[in-house]
């Protein structure tokens, strides 16, 4: 745990991954006698803190403000001292939320990875800089990004399929494994100015997923693009949801969660015409009340992309 803020021997409890939070309900219901029911209820995130007091959780960013807005509603203090956000990328907007929620930890690193991978974590110092440099655990495995369907490595400052070689998992090894995750190619092995660690460290390691980008009048795009600019709008509460119709859209349907009190014409006017003159395609958007886009099954991430398009084998 040298990259988080928790201290050696902490308990960590992680609400990622279908399978391991599966198992935290399991034995919620083994000790308390009862199925936690929501999972994601700050009662039930009370009520495992008081029985094993982890100091330390790792969780996708969006339940965690939703936990953190709970806490709050309850006149609670979140019981973590420190917050590892993961699953999905951490945009600056999200981090000051989880700032505003959460007094106790230090700092948010955000983690890159899967059970195949291994980690990619984010540099505290950096984040502290407002920059969000990632250190890979090399180590445990090396991450490199290629060119779709080719193997051969992106250039610099090209973005490209995430593949990995993993060092350590003891049922596969995974050998240049490709990770389905789109990224920019930028590496760099200088040493990092901010904790002075020599291991490999990407200066922008925002991803999306190989199968959501999709393409509006010719311009491809990631979910991430529209998510950092719903970020700087105000009264969004970060949750959006994009509507995939087709290969080559003409517009970009959108739904976008606001705190506001609906219906509001102007707000949704302003929101249209903040995403079309940024993102330089047409938009429709539909402002929708907090709490509305549903979680996916298991409901520890938020459903960002509908995808009706036909099935495709390769991009
Ligand atoms: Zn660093």
């Amino acid at each position: 745990m040298d990259f988080a803020p928790a201290a050696k021997g902490s308990l960590i409890k992680i609400m990622t991954g279908v399978a391991r939070r599966v198992g935290l309900l399991h034995y919620h219901e083994e000790i308390f006698g009862y199925q936690a029911d929501p999972a994601a209820s700050a009662a039930f995130q009370l009520e495992l803190g008081e029985f094993y007091k982890p100091l330390c959780t790792f969780m996708a960013p969006e339940f965690l403000i939703t936990l953190g807005e709970q806490f709050k509603r309850m006149g609670k203090e979140n019981p973590y001292d420190a917050v590892l956000p993961g699953g999905t990328p951490l945009s600056s907007r999200l981090r000051q939320e989880l700032r505003s929620l959460y007094k106790k930890p230090r700092g948010f690193p955000n983690i890159i990875g899967a059970y195949e991978s291994g980690l990619s974590t984010e540099c505290l110092f950096s984040a502290e800089k407002g920059l969000d440099l990632f250190h890979d655990s090399e180590d445990l495995a090396v991450f490199e990004v290629v060119k779709p369907g080719t193997g051969q490595r992106a250039a610099f400052g090209e973005r490209g399929e995430l593949v990995v070689t993993n060092f350590f998992n003891h049922i596969a090894p995974f050998i240049r494994f490709g990770m389905e995750d789109v990224f920019e190619n930028s590496f760099t092995t200088e040493s990092c100015p901010y904790c002075g660690r020599t291991l490999k460290t990407w200066l922008k390691p925002i991803s999306g997923r190989l199968k959501d980008i999709f393409n509006v009048k010719g311009k491809e795009l990631m979910p991430w693009d529209v998510e950092v600019i719903i970020g700087d709008i105000p009264d969004t509460t970060l949750i959006y949801q994009l509507i995939l119709d087709s290969w080559d859209m003409e517009r970009l349907e959108l739904k976008v969660e606001t705190v506001r009190k609906l219906p509001d014409l102007q707000y949704q006017r302003e929101i249209k015409a903040t995403l079309e003159s940024r993102l330089e395609i047409p938009v429709d958007v539909e402002v929708v009340s907090a709490g509305t886009v549903p979680m996916a099954p298991g409901g520890y991430k938020v459903i960002k992309v509908v995808d009706k398009r036909p099935k495709k084998t390769s991009l």
